[in-house]
């Protein structure tokens, strides 16, 4: 038996002909860019999250891009980022024409310590920097410290913005996560909690003239028609991907407990393989939606080795990060050390998950986990 990492066809064998009409729907009609699928689907995610303003936009990269661009801080301005993530949020910083600045993450969470972020704040004083903004990832669904950190934001006249990409129904104090910042980025990138048939994204927002300019950002930087009053881009969801979008949105409570189900499979079972596998804890009153299960693992990479043998698919999110990565040298003009970051990217290790698992499936991954530990 093979056991996939994430296979879509069984979501596609439930919905799909649903999703074949509502496409076909679209293509009969031929309104194919800023229609009523759109609109509906911008209402609909903007009401799940708790917020006034959905902006569908083409894909979470260019949410977290066109938030950078709305907001128009000073440039060379800090971001401050964790380096312990997927490469977009931190290329739109350079991209901004911003600083990134890599804070580590904590030792057993794997998003930003609030510790770690106090320190490069004062370095980043210090040394003569202006600080503008700190982009909170919730990685793989684990809520961020949303809270403390909004607070040390608050305090300090920082913006606070979210990369909620990979955490799309992720609570925290019955608060979506994506909501806490300014605004934050969510991706229905394929392999994400909500996912199109292709790239797509949505910004979240409760500041009304930040909604307007990301509105207006998106198409060219129009406020009027044919009228451009700021420099833009091309950043629309289309027809088609709002369609499906919505489709799959009416299974997407579903689809989380099922997430929910499988999570708490695995922890309980691997939980006694401690301290050879760890677990990431769960931050108190937080509800992940998560969109990767990923352990800590010893000797992570014999482990893959055998579980790829053995028909187990698995991926490392992320092997490199992203202060190691060539597009960022040079462009570090403030840094400190990231223990914490280098050594979970030693140990990291995401196995199969997605809602329509089998139990079989997962007790075969857990089963083959415990063999490897013990023949070792
Ligand atoms: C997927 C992802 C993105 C980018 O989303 P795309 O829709 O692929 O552009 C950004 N940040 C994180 C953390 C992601 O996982």
């Amino acid at each position: 038996m093979q056991v996939p990492f994430i296979d879509l066809k069984r979501a596609y064998a439930r919905y799909g002909q649903e999703i074949e009409e509502a496409v076909l729907r679209v293509l009969r009609s031929t309104k194919y860019i800023n229609g009523p699928e759109t609109r509906e689907l911008e209402k609909e995610l903007a009401t799940f999250m708790g917020v006034n303003h959905g902006i569908a936009v083409s894909s979470g990269t260019e949410a977290l891009y066109l938030i950078l661009k709305a907001l128009d801080l000073p440039q060379k301005s800090i971001a401050f980022v964790p380096s312990f993530t997927f490469v977009s949020t931190a290329e739109v910083v350079l991209r901004a024409g911003l600083i990134p600045f890599f804070v580590d993450v904590e030792e057993d969470y794997p998003n930003l310590s609030v510790e770690a972020l106090k320190e490069a704040y004062e370095l980043c004083l210090k040394r003569g920097y202006q600080p503008g903004c700190v982009i909170a990832v919730s990685l793989y669904g684990y809520p961020a410290r949303l809270t403390e950190l909004l607070a040390f934001c608050q305090e300090r006249n920082l913006i606070l913005i979210e990369d909620a990409c990979q955490a799309f129904g992720s609570e925290l104090e019955d608060k979506k996560v994506g909501s806490f910042g300014v605004a934050g980025a969510v991706s229905f990138y394929p392999t994400k909690n909500l996912s199109a048939a292709g790239d797509a994204g949505m910004v979240f927002t409760n500041d009304e003239n930040l909604a307007l300019k990301i509105r207006a950002l998106k198409e060219h930087g129009q406020t009027k028609p044919y009228f451009y009053e700021y420099h833009g881009l091309n950043g629309r969801m289309d027809e088609v991907q709002a369609a499906i979008l919505r489709v799959k949105f009416k299974y997407f409570n579903e689809e989380l407990t099922l997430r929910e189900r499988w999570a708490k499979f695995y922890e309980k079972n691997l939980s006694q393989l401690n301290p050879k596998v760890k677990l990431f804890k769960h931050l108190p009153n937080s509800k992940p939606a998560l969109s990767l299960f990923t352990i800590r693992a010893t000797q992570r990479n014999e482990l893959q080795q055998y579980l790829e043998k053995m028909h187990i698919a698995t991926n490392v999110y992320y092997r490199i990060p992203l202060h190691h990565q060539p597009i960022f040298k040079d462009k570090l003009s403030l840094s400190l050390s990231l223990p914490n970051t280098e050594r979970l990217s030693q140990e990291v290790l995401s196995l199969p998950f997605f809602p329509y698992l089998e139990e079989e499936e997962v007790l075969k991954v857990c089963k083959a986990i415990e063999e490897f530990y013990a023949n070792c």
